[in-house]
């Protein structure tokens, strides 16, 4: 793992994923089962726990390196603080664009 990674990043790569596998069981569960089985609800369940672990996750890791405002909203598109305008990768500060 590179050294450089912030928890912001990290924090990213892990909703991203989870996001990925609840809208996957949550697709599994309306296609691939029988109305009202017990695989459903398990997927509809699996689907549920990533949901809650992508918020959990959210709300502990994807923080401003610089001035540490959680990024909750655009966690996945973000790639400025929208507070204090440093990047949420390397925490330097972005220059604007004229
Ligand atoms: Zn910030």
């Amino acid at each position: 793992m590179k050294p450089h990674v912030s928890d912001f990043e990290r924090g990213r790569a892990v909703v991203r994923i989870l996001v990925v596998v609840a809208v996957v069981c949550g697709l599994c569960a309306l296609l691939f089962t029988q109305e009202n089985s017990r695989e459903q609800m398990y997927l509809v369940l699996a689907s549920f726990a990533c949901v809650i672990a992508v918020i959990v996750v959210a709300r502990i890791m994807c923080i401003c390196p610089h001035c540490g405002k959680r990024i909750v909203s655009g966690v996945l598109v973000l790639k400025v603080c929208p507070k204090c305008k440093h990047s949420l990768i390397t925490g330097e500060k972005i220059k604007s664009k004229r």
